[in-house]
């Protein structure tokens, strides 16, 4: 049996491997350094009371004969689709078929998994920094060609910097598809209806498909669509991934759900329009069977009233964090984007390049963020930090930074 031997091309999980080892070496040589991580890209406050509730009583639910559930239907029961058409979609405008929902596990699985639906030799981009899940997806499926000082030869780099504004611009050159992330992990920052435009009439123009990945919607503050729809055509051109880890403290729990729009379509083999939303239900009955009933009842309750007041007091406290460092870091003379509408900061590296930064903060601060580099060629010169530590430890790793 011969291996894929697209992973033997896969650089591995270099950033958070690199991290963990540099960390260990610093505490095996000061065991008495109290670490402050701001490098955590997962929640840490408690779920919503109203959610955990819900899911109790649907766990008891469970043991009686008349009520008892086996596999649920397909693509997610009905109470959960329709909360997440009228809250996340109807609310703004937004026009959705009950069809045109998918109920998943998560959005990590869903934006890794959209790539079997294109032709092995899809042309690829990807905003640069970028979600490292989008590209080692399609470098497993060996779309990407080999990686070659730090880049995939075969895959379109959007740079995202500071020079730009993090505003990316449409690939000069033709694509099948292009990912984006808004509000972006790692950048923390977001793009106007205006500045989403271009790459919908892109995917027109170019008969492309847009993967938008919304799983930091819930963060959104400012006058910024939470979904790609909310842009005029994008209903006939791109996919929305979207999640409860972030909205909802759902890291652990594990629910999300995708919108394919009937209108989304691609080329079959006689040139024919084929929808992708039909191809998904067809890939997905064969290799889901769906998110348990429980978990499903602890999604809809989110957007209950109650549940979702409990959940913005959470995302709220991110926020106030994430606002504390952008403020602090700014007073400090640090150039900085993001925080404003999701859980991350990005900083420009004062001096030298962000494995540098990583190592000065942890030595002399005993902070742990992530360097930019990482997250692919034009994260170099960045680093972020996270707000999802507790307000104590943000605001005493800020004083730390201070005193450098
Ligand atoms: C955290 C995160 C997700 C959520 O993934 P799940 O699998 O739903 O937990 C999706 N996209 C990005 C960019 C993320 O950072």
């Amino acid at each position: 049996m011969n291996v894929n031997p697209n992973f033997e091309k896969l650089p591995g999980s270099y950033l958070f491997a690199e991290i963990a080892r540099r960390v260990k070496a610093f505490q095996a040589e000061t065991p008495e350094a109290n670490l402050i991580k701001l490098g955590i890209g997962d929640v840490t406050r408690p779920l919503a009371p109203a959610v955990v509730e819900a899911m109790k009583q649907a766990a008891d639910e469970l043991l009686s004969i008349d009520t008892m559930r086996g596999y649920g239907p397909d693509f997610g029961y009905d109470f959960l689709v329709d909360a997440i058409i009228a809250h996340d979609y109807a609310a703004r405008g937004v026009t959705l078929e009950f069809d045109e929902v998918f109920v998943s596990d998560g959005a990590k699985t869903d934006s890794s998994s959209i790539q079997e639906l294109f032709a092995a030799d899809a042309k690829i981009a990807v905003t640069d920094p970028v979600y490292p899940v989008y590209v080692d997806s399609n470098a497993m499926a060996g779309r990407l060609g080999t990686f070659q000082d730090g880049r995939w030869t075969n895959l379109v780099y959007l740079p995202c910097n500071a020079e730009n504004g993090f505003v990316p611009v449409p690939p000069a050159e033709h694509v099948d598809v292009i990912y984006l992330c808004y509000p972006n992990n790692p950048t923390g920052t977001t793009l106007t209806k205006e500045q989403l435009k271009p790459f919908v009439d892109y995917a027109k123009a170019h008969d492309a498909v847009i993967v938008y990945d919304a799983a930091y919607k819930a963060f959104i503050r400012s006058d910024v669509p939470l979904s790609i729809y909310e842009v005029e055509g994008a209903k006939d051109v791109a996919i929305e991934c979207n999640s409860f880890s972030k909205t909802a403290g759902f890291t652990g729990v594990r629910c999300a759900y995708s919108v394919i729009p009937h209108a989304v379509k691609g080329r079959g083999g006689a040139g024919q329009p084929v929808e992708l939303n039909a191809m998904w239900k067809r890939r997905m009955g064969t290799k889901f069977n769906g998110v348990s009933y429980p978990v499903q009842r602890a999604a809809a309750a989110v957007f209950s009233p109650v549940g979702w007041a409990q959940c913005q007091e959470t995302i709220e406290y991110y926020l106030r964090n994430a606002h504390l460092i952008r403020t602090a870091l700014t007073a400090m003379g640090y150039t900085v984007f993001g925080g404003v509408d999701a859980p991350y900061v990005w900083l420009k590296t004062p001096a030298g390049d962000s494995w540098a930064f990583f190592d000065e903060l942890l030595h002399s601060a005993h902070v742990v963020g992530t360097p930019g580099a990482g997250f692919g060629p034009s994260g170099e010169g960045y680093f972020r930090l996270t707000a999802f530590n507790t307000l104590e430890k943000t605001q005493e790793a800020l004083n730390r930074i201070k005193e450098l």
